[in-house]
């Protein structure tokens, strides 16, 4: 078992050290909730004083063209790409990530409806449109999940309900399951890469062969992935994919997410929300929609700048570094963290949920305790801070860019005199005391 002072010494020695300056963390706290909202970059704080003052108070309307506003979005998104494997005039940074799912399964499901290729031949007659309206249906399923993010379930289902054409969810209980729920049924696989709960990481590049074999596209949510592993979303073969700011890219509270759309998919891509700026000419103000030939479809309406310019802050630290340098650390703080907790808190029927295995973990260790809710208060009040999930898991998640060996020694030693002391108060839910 490494000491605090072998720690100490692997602190001294990390490469990725010098960019915990580049972050604001307060006194007395061990962060590990960075992949619920990351921490704030000391830029931030600088760059949204320019942003309210000069921008705004004093560029006023004229900063859409002269402060980048306009293609914020667009210049933010190809700053994002390379940490996903995407490349330039690929990704948008808009909206919220339910919102780009929603985007994303409407233009997959769209892509796969056999009817799309009949609605613009002409004559078509009511007989045809029966016939292919059934034919629709031989691909009727959406793959997901049953553990998946409550609110990517919870899009699919509204927007089938909505679209009202027989579209069912089926969801898995594994990942294992996976391979035999993807067949010639299915429409989409809609899939998180990082599970939230567990931490578990799916191979994207295998489920999207597997999926293609299938004839179906896929939809990668990359919340838990993006800042916080390699992605490669071009090698993978994958269609489409969204994710967060606010996690791991430590864009800020309610930072926009992101959409990409393979470009082998940019032409038919097309999905329901189509306002404004999507449009191919904004400013000509037609009645008629008609979508823009690049990414930009994927917005919406209005950006909110004030917010979309913290982005920039969180990125500017992952162009100092590379993503397999931040892997690498983040397996040997997830892999100190198990260790150290089996060393020192073995005694206490604590149960890792995460993977061990490298390949199929994320940068967050889960751990289920009967009283899971109760140490984790007892943790935050002693200024470590993780976070709680249904049902009975404590959920931590390890940021290389702001954590230190020494963080993770000094948050097991905290853990462990909580669970030895019984510091913590049974009675304490989520509910409530009970
Ligand atoms: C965090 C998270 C979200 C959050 O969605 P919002 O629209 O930003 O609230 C969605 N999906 C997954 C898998 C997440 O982990």
């Amino acid at each position: 078992m490494l000491s605090r002072e072998d720690c100490l010494s692997l602190d001294r020695k990390d490469p990725l050290a010098p960019l915990r300056c580049d972050f604001d963390l307060p006194e007395g706290v061990i962060y590990l909730d960075g992949n619920s909202l990351g921490a704030r970059p000391v830029s931030a704080l600088v760059r949204a004083q320019e942003v309210i003052e000069q921008e705004w108070g004093t560029g006023l309307i004229r900063s859409w063209n002269t402060a980048g506003w306009f293609d914020l979005p667009l210049s933010l998104g190809d700053r994002l790409a390379p940490l996903l494997g995407a490349g330039p005039g690929e990704v948008v940074v808009t909206d919220t990530t339910s919102v780009n799912l929603f985007k994303a399964l409407a233009a997959a499901l769209h892509i796969q409806a056999p009817s799309r290729a009949c609605s613009d031949a002409p004559h078509v007659d009511e007989t045809t449109l029966a016939a292919s309206s059934q034919s629709t249906l031989r691909r009727h399923v959406i793959v997901s999940e049953r553990d998946n993010f409550p609110t990517d379930l919870y899009i699919a289902e509204g927007l089938t309900r909505w679209l009202d054409q027989g579209y069912t969810l089926r969801l898995v209980d594994s990942p294992e399951a996976l391979l035999t729920a993807i067949d010639q049924e299915v429409a989409v696989v809609m899939l998180t890469h990082v599970n939230y709960r567990t931490g578990r990481l799916l191979d994207m590049a295998a489920v999207t062969a597997h999926a293609h074999a299938c004839g179906a596209l896929t939809v990668w949510d990359l919340a838990h992935s993006a800042g916080a592993i390699p992605v490669d979303l071009a090698g993978s073969g994958a269609d489409f994919a969204v994710g967060c700011t606010y996690k791991y890219l430590n864009g800020g509270p309610g930072s926009p997410a992101f959409i990409w759309v393979a470009p082998r998919h940019m032409q038919s891509f097309s999905h329901p929300l189509s306002g404004w700026w999507g449009h191919a000419s904004p400013f000509s103000m037609e009645p008629g929609f008609r979508p823009h030939a690049t990414i930009r479809s994927a917005l919406c309406g209005t950006q909110p700048i004030v917010s979309l310019a913290m982005v920039e802050c969180g990125l500017e630290t992952f162009e100092r570094t590379t993503m397999s340098a931040v892997r690498e650390k983040s397996l040997a703080l997830t892999d100190l963290f198990i260790g150290l907790l089996e060393a020192r808190c073995g005694a206490h029927s604590l149960k890792l949920v995460t993977p061990r295995e490298h390949a199929q973990r994320g940068s967050q260790v889960s751990v289920a305790f009967a009283h899971a809710y109760a140490v984790v208060q007892a943790l935050i009040e002693q200024g470590v801070i993780g976070d709680y999930r249904e049902p009975n898991v404590m959920r931590f998640g390890f940021t290389p860019l702001y954590l230190r060996y020494v963080d993770v020694w000094d948050a097991v030693d905290v853990m462990a005199r909580i669970l030895d002391q019984h510091t913590y108060d049974e009675s304490l839910t989520p509910g409530g005391v009970t």
